[in-house]
C-alpha cells in the first residue's frame, strides 16, 4: 500500500492509501491537554482508542448513523473514508463539566435539563474558540443545510451513545465529534474514545477518560482499558 504522510496531529497520523477515496489513520500514544500546553504519553493509548473508536462506529452503524470507518488493518490503524473535514468541534453535553461548569459557575456533575450542543472553531493557533451558527455561516465553514444535518446527527448520536453506555454502567457526560463531506453527504469522522469523551462510572462517578491525564488523577491507562473492557469484554 502506498503510504504518504498527509498530516500529523496531536493524537493521530494520517496517510494516503492506494485508493484516493480512503485514508489510513495511525493512532499514537501521545497525549496533550490544554491545547498542547501539557504533553505526555499514555501507554498503549493508540491501540485502545483505535479499538474503542471502531467499536463505537460499528455500534452507531447498527443505529443507522453513517461514519468514515471501514476496516482495521492493525491494532493501531484504521482505514477510513477520506472526508472533507468541516473545521468544527461539535461538543454534546448532558452534564456540566470542564469548561461549561467553569463558564456557568456551576458544580461539575450538575445535570443539564436538555442536551447542549456547542460549536468550536477547529484552530490550534486560536485555541479552538467557541462560536455559534452565525459565525459558521458568515465564514462559510458550513451551509445552513449542513448545520441542520450536523445538529440532527449530533443529538441522535448523543441519544444512542447515552442509552448504550448506560447498559455498561457508564454515564456519558460530554463528548466531541467531527463531521466531514463525503460524496455530497455529511458523515461522522475522526474518533470516539476516552480522549474526546467524558465517561463516568454510573455508581461511583469515577472518571474513566482523559480527565485522569489532564488533572493528574493517576491510573490513566487503567481507565482506558476499563472502557474497552466494558464495551467489548476484551481485557487489554
Ligand atoms: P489534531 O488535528 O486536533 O491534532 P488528530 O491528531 O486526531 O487531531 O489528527 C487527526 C486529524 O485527521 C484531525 O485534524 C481530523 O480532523 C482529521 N480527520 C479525521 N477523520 C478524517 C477523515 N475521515 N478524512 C480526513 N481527515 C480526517
Ligand atoms: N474536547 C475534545 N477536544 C477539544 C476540546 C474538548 O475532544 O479540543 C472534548 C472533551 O474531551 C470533553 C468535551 O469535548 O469530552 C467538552 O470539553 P470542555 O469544553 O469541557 O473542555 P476542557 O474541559 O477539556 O477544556
Amino acid at each position: 500500500m502506498s503510504k504518504e504522510k498527509l498530516y500529523e496531529g496531536k493524537a493521530k497520523v494520517i496517510y494516503t492509501t492506494d485508493n484516493p477515496d480512503e485514508l489510513l489513520v495511525y493512532y499514537k500514544d501521545d497525549a496533550t491537554a490544554g491545547n498542547g500546553a501539557k504533553k505526555g504519553t499514555i501507554m498503549e493509548k493508540g491501540i485502545l482508542n483505535n479499538k474503542i473508536s471502531a467499536f463505537f462506529f460499528d455500534m452507531l452503524a447498527e443505529n443507522n448513523i453513517e461514519h468514515h470507518y471501514i476496516s482495521m488493518p492493525s491494532e493501531r490503524e484504521m482505514i477510513v473514508k477520506k472526508l472533507d473535514i468541516i473545521p468544527l468541534e461539535v461538543v454534546l453535553r448532558n452534564v456540566a463539566a470542564g469548561s461549561l461548569a467553569q463558564r456557568l459557575g456551576v458544580e461539575e456533575g450538575t445535570k443539564l435539563s436538555t442536551p447542549v450542543l456547542e460549536y468550536y472553531y477547529k484552530c490550534d493557533e486560536l485555541g479552538d474558540p467557541m462560536i455559534n451558527q452565525f459565525h459558521i455561516k458568515a465564514m462559510n465553514w458550513a451551509t445552513e443545510d449542513e448545520l441542520a444535518q450536523i445538529e440532527k446527527l449530533g443529538l441522535k448520536i448523543n441519544d444512542i451513545m447515552t442509552k448504550y453506555l448506560k447498559t455498561k454502567n457508564i454515564d456519558l457526560i460530554d463528548f466531541k465529534l467531527e463531521f466531514g463531506r463525503y460524496h455530497g453527504k455529511v458523515i461522522l469522522g475522526d474518533e470516539i474514545s476516552p480522549d474526546n469523551c467524558r465517561f463516568w462510572d454510573s455508581e461511583t462517578h469515577e472518571k474513566l477518560d482523559k480527565d485522569r491525564f489532564r488533572r493528574d488523577l493517576g491510573n490513566v491507562e487503567d481507565a482506558y482499558k476499563e472502557i474497552l473492557h466494558r464495551l467489548t469484554g476484551e481485557k487489554a
